[in-house]
């Protein structure tokens, strides 16, 4: 497996190949739900790991300096899960000097996380593009628990006519339901055993909808109530029923929606989404 630095060493790596590589876009900190996208990305074709904590979608007051980093150990499961490469640029590799290009999705990213953590999704989105650019595969692959951050890509892929398919995955979760992330580390024992009552209030506001309630107001009001009666520790960031597609709150239940929703949990910010089919 190859290490690559720097653009100029991916560019020749890539030059080497004979077939388009498809590309796992990360942050690093890699755990099981990271494996479950190598794996299945490993039936497809060879694949690289990118990995690059993207200061351009962090904002002021978030974790960029302490974002959990293990890079040895993320080295070694990539490894394991036989990546052709780990493209791991630094940051003034890929925001130059004098860089000021943004990719912006104006009304996708005014709900939900995009309402709360301004500039994220261009953060992401620029940085996405990028990626392609760079390694140009053929395929790249996302995880449902970023619901929105797949919705921005799959927009983006087909707004700008880039030459690839997004394939997402389904959210990789522990026993007890809570969706496996990075920043599950910063959780306290209390603060964890509070944790998987998040995926729990979604599955229920969810099956509201599939037990025919119309009222998304309702089901939302319903689902932060729970949130904060079944999570003491936790702030509930945002909460709610929004459009599958366009992703705006609901006030009526007339299109596929996603039950979704962030709580901020001790250092932790969890976020997760339930999708609730057709109604
Ligand atoms: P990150 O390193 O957190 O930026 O995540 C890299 C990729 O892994 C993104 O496409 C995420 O959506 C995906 N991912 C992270 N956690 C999960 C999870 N629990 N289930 C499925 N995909 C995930």
């Amino acid at each position: 497996m190859e290490v690559l630095k720097s653009i100029r060493e991916a560019k020749s790596f890539l030059a080497s190949l004979d077939k388009r590589p498809s590309l796992i876009p990360t942050m690093g900190a890699l755990h099981k739900a990271h494996s479950a996208l190598m794996r299945r990305a490993a039936e497809d074709s060879s694949f690289i790991v990118s990995i690059f904590v993207n200061p351009a979608q962090f904002g002021p007051g978030e974790d960029y300096d302490t974002y959990p980093r293990s890079f040895d150990d993320d080295l070694r499961l990539c490894e394991e899960a036989r990546a052709a490469a780990v493209f791991a640029p630094e940051v003034s590799e890929i925001y130059p000097e004098g860089f000021i290009t943004k990719v912006s999705l104006s009304e996708l990213t005014r709900s939900m996380c995009g309402a709360v953590r301004p500039g994220h999704f261009e953060g992401v989105a620029t940085v996405v593009l990028k990626l392609f650019n760079i390694i140009r595969p053929e395929q790249a692959y996302f995880g449902q628990k970023d619901y929105q951050q797949c919705r921005v890509i799959e927009r983006m892929i087909k707004d700008l006519n880039l030459d690839l398919e997004a394939v997402i995955l389904p959210t990789v979760r522990e026993e007890d339901g809570l969706a496996v992330s990075s920043r599950n580390r910063y959780l306290s024992e209390e603060e964890r055993s509070q944790a998987p009552a998040l995926y729990r209030a979604l599955k229920r506001a969810a099956l509201r909808v599939t037990g025919g309630e119309t009222d998304a107001a309702l089901i939302s009001r319903e689902l932060s109530l729970e949130l904060q009666r079944e999570m003491p520790l936790s702030r509930v960031d945002y909460a709610g029923l929004y459009s599958a597609g366009t992703l705006q709150p609901l006030r009526e239940v007339s299109e596929p929606a996603v039950a979704a929703a962030a709580v901020f949990l001790g250092r932790a910010r969890l976020i997760d989404n339930v999708l609730c089919g057709n109604k």
